[in-house]
């Protein structure tokens, strides 16, 4: 299928800047190794535009009304849904995920447009009774300031969404750096935006050499607020960076997805369902289900449930209709696959299917399932983040909980059983951010979506989703 690709720009002042006289890389379909186009680099001076541009937006932002800032998120929402085919095809090119999977991404993009908007008009203050007579007492929540935000390769539509969403609806001025390797995703989100009648300057988008681009917008005193999507090392470098300044951070970084399988589950859902949600995206999903734990008695009937719906996986281009699970986004990822998967078998891991690159063009590995992994082994400690599943078996709920909170990450867990009480003392002891009992698919724009431990802090979406781009200011008048 010969799709075309679109011309690639930074987005500073209302201005989409073309890479005539700036460096630039390639942007490579994952699915054929093509080059698709080449992104533009900011240069120090752009980001310095950028910089100054953001805080002459903000004041003008901060100071729009509610009404004005919703409606213009609204028809943001309403362009990216118009505009849904076409984003989900320069998607499915540059990151290689199912045409279907990329529609639906940035259809739940647009609902976090959609839901902010009304936030928006919601964010009131306080009246407090005052212990002295005479004084009135406010609590407002005010617009931070501008914004840096980064948002990785794998999710380029809703990982933006959620940032920019929240922080526009606040009254904050953004600049965000997407991915490099899908770049054209968030672009077509901005040309959404910039069409809705967003002012000029409210939002710049950049890309670059990722450490210089993070280093310059942290440091300057115009950012007030830092939002990183991405793995647990680069999050921890942020996050010094912004202690420099004393900067609020919200961090989200990934997991190890544990699943507790309980003899009294539905066993088949839970395999065919969980082959289907680990192999989602090609594993790169950051609240995926990757360790399943299944209390012994279901092992086997849970093993041979799960392997044959791994095995039963349609794998390739993701713009070939029917295609269930895409390449993998990049080469690291693909040489991290079969690194984790020699260690593991060097560990005396048995690979009960798949296991090795499929060879040919692309960056495509085999859905892969694991028994009887040591706990020596990488895979036990490190998040996969591609479609490596494995599988282990446990005794009783408090076996299985240790194993579940063992891991530093705490970012989503799932149960399957149909016990009522077996699910609460499951809920209340995991530790992870998001739960789902009996069901992968819980991800809600309407839900707080975050993690706890080395998973990160703060909340995308959800009531709480907007806290993060406010300030409390209290006014004691007498
Ligand atoms: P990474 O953390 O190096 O990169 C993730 C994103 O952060 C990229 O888009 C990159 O441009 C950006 N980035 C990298 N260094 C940066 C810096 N110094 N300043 C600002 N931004 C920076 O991860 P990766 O190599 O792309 O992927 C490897 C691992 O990262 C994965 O195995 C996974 O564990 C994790 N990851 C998690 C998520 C998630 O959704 N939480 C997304 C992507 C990657």
């Amino acid at each position: 299928m010969n799709a075309t690709y679109d011309k690639l720009y930074l987005f500073i002042d209302g201005e989409w800047i073309g890479g005539d006289a700036r460096e630039t890389v390639p942007v490579i379909n994952p699915a054929t190794q093509v080059e698709l186009g080449r992104v533009p680099l900011a240069t120090a001076a752009d980001l310095d535009h950028a910089l100054n541009v953001s805080q002459r937006a903000f004041d003008v932002w901060r100071n729009t009304v509610p009404n004005e800032r919703a409606r213009i998120l609204k028809r943001a929402a309403d362009l990216m849904r118009e505009r849904a085919e076409r984003t989900a095809t320069l998607m499915t090119l540059e990151e290689g995920k199912p045409l279907a999977e990329s529609r639906d991404e940035v259809l739940r993009a647009a609902d976090y447009f959609e839901w902010f908007a009304e936030e928006a008009r919601r964010i009131d203050g306080r009246v407090v009774p005052s212990n002295r007579p005479g004084v009135q007492q406010l609590v407002k929540r005010q617009a931070i300031g501008p914004v840096a935000a980064f948002t990785p390769w794998n999710f380029p539509a809703i990982t933006p969404a959620r940032k920019l969403s929240a922080a526009l609806a606040a009254g904050c001025s953004v600049i965000i750096k997407p991915g490099e390797e899908s770049p054209a995703t968030a672009l077509a989100l901005a040309r959404a935006l910039d069409d809705a009648g967003l002012p000029k300057g409210v939002l710049q988008v950049v890309f670059g050499v990722p450490d210089a681009v993070s280093r310059q917008l942290i440091a300057s005193p115009v950012i007030r607020k830092v939002t990183f999507t991405g793995s647990v090392p680069i999050g921890r470098l942020l996050s010094a960076r912004a202690a420099e300044g004393v900067k609020p951070i919200t961090l989200e970084l990934g997991g190890h997805g544990p699943v507790l399988v309980f003899e009294d589950a539905d066993v088949e859902k839970a395999a065919v369902d969980g082959a289907a949600n680990r192999f989602r995206g090609t594993g790169q999903v950051c609240i995926s289900s990757t360790r399943f734990l299944i209390q012994r008695g279901v092992y086997d009937e849970f093993v041979e449930r799960f392997v044959s719906a791994a095995e039963a996986l349609v794998v390739g281009d993701g713009m070939q209709p029917g295609t269930q699970v895409g390449p993998l986004a990049n080469p690291r990822q693909l040489a991290k696959m079969e690194e984790l998967v020699a260690d593991a078998v060097a560990h005396g891991a048995r690979v009960l299917t798949g296991g090795k690159r499929i060879e040919g063009q692309g960056y495509f590995f085999e859905p892969t399932v694991l028994a009887d992994v040591p706990m020596d082994a990488r895979v036990m400690h490190e998040e996969p983040f591609g479609p490596i599943a494995i599988l282990m078996p446990f005794d009783t709920l408090k076996d299985g909980l240790a194993e579940a909170n063992r891991l530093p990450y705490g970012l989503s867990a799932y149960a399957f059983t149909s016990n009522a009480r077996t699910a609460i003392d499951v809920a209340d002891g995991l530790e992870a951010g998001m739960i789902g009992i009996n069901q992968y698919r819980i991800i809600a724009t309407e839900l707080p979506f975050g993690g706890m431990k080395e998973s990160g802090h703060g909340s995308e979406g959800g009531a709480e989703g907007i806290e993060y781009y406010l300030t409390h200011k209290f006014i004691s008048q007498v």
